[in-house]
């Protein structure tokens, strides 16, 4: 697999006389699966026209759904290398459990960070006692070439910074705003931002020129840069900003984020991220052998097994 799009297409040299006229804006659909009974999940990353974001390499929006009837979600143990799995919950409940040990229940406004480092296997459900909506944003972090054998860990953060300007709510998931950082321990620089609002609202927040940027719409619509918006689609932004301006007609949640542009070629299959096809044959084969990754206890379910990787499918950005 390759970008379909050009990547000289967001480089900008450094005497362009006028930035402005090379401010990228590609306007990315998700794509849309639905899981279980009817919860619609929208990938927003990796996407046919930009593989990451920095080192922001997934992104799933789930939801929302109404949970109150059937099964809500359950996704089995699974494994992970070579990333962290980041978590931010918007409506509802998740219970992790992980091979390490970890037992966590997630609520709104607070996020789980597993680190699977040389890898670690985990499971995701709704817990019994559960609201009825379900809305959830999990994104990966590519670890780069020199973090990605580390110990696996898992993190749970119960609260982050916040910040209220122009009548719009800005929690910092990753990353530094506003004079805050972000408890988040990641291993690249990145900024991850839960921006919403409950009513018509607009604001200007200051960006950093050496990062790229997405934005993706949760719920209602936004103008992102004069660029109407909804949920379903993924806004790039390219370098070289020192604003972004927001602009809501109504309530409306959204996520930012944005990076470093990742300078290394990762191969991303299945839950593992490698850099050879044959490291991720092995992590597929030690997997499905039970082996190197634990066992995540207490699960009420099968495991997920590990689809055979079919040939080469280098990631290129
Ligand atoms: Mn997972």
């Amino acid at each position: 697999m390759s970008s379909t799009l050009p990547n000289n297409e967001v480089s900008v040299s450094a005497e362009c006389p006028n930035r402005d006229a090379e401010h990228v804006v590609l306007r990315l659909p998700a794509r849309v699966a639905t899981l279980g009974e009817g919860m619609t999940i929208r990938r927003a990353l990796p996407n046919k026209g930009k593989r990451m974001i920095g080192a922001w390499c997934f992104l799933d929006h789930a939801g929302p759904v109404d949970v109150s009837t059937g099964d809500g979600l359950r996704v089995g143990p699974h494994p992970h290398t070579g990333l962290q799995t980041f978590t931010w919950m918007i409506d509802g409940e998740f219970f992790h459990r992980d091979s390490l040990g970890y037992e966590q229940l997630i609520r709104p406004g607070q996020v789980n960070l597993m680190t699977a480092g040389r890898g670690i296997s985990h499971s995701e459900e709704s817990p019994a006692q559960r609201s009825s909506v379900l809305q959830a944003a999990q994104l990966w972090i590519a670890l780069p070439d020199d973090k990605r054998h580390i110990e696996p860990a898992f993190d749970h953060y119960p609260e982050l910074p916040t910040h209220r300007q122009d009548g719009i709510d800005m929690t910092l998931l990753v990353g530094e705003a506003f004079g805050e950082r972000s408890p988040a321990r990641v291993y690249s620089p990145l900024l991850g931002m839960d921006i919403r609002c409950d009513g018509k609202a607009a604001t200007h927040i200051p960006l950093r020129e050496d990062f790229e940027y997405g934005v993706l719409v949760l719920t209602g619509s936004a103008e992102v840069e004069g660029e109407k918006l909804e949920p379903g689609e993924l806004l790039y932004l390219g370098q070289h900003r020192q604003t972004l301006s927001l602009r809501f007609p109504h309530a409306a949640k959204m996520l930012l984020i944005g990076g470093e542009p990742f300078a290394e070629n990762i191969l991303l299959w299945w839950n593992f991220i490698g850099r050879s096809q044959e490291e991720i044959e092995a992590y597929v084969r030690q997997w499905n052998a039970g082996e190197a990754f634990g066992e995540v206890k207490g699960y009420p379910g099968e495991r997920l097994s590990a689809p055979a990787l079919p040939a080469a499918t280098r990631l290129k950005r």
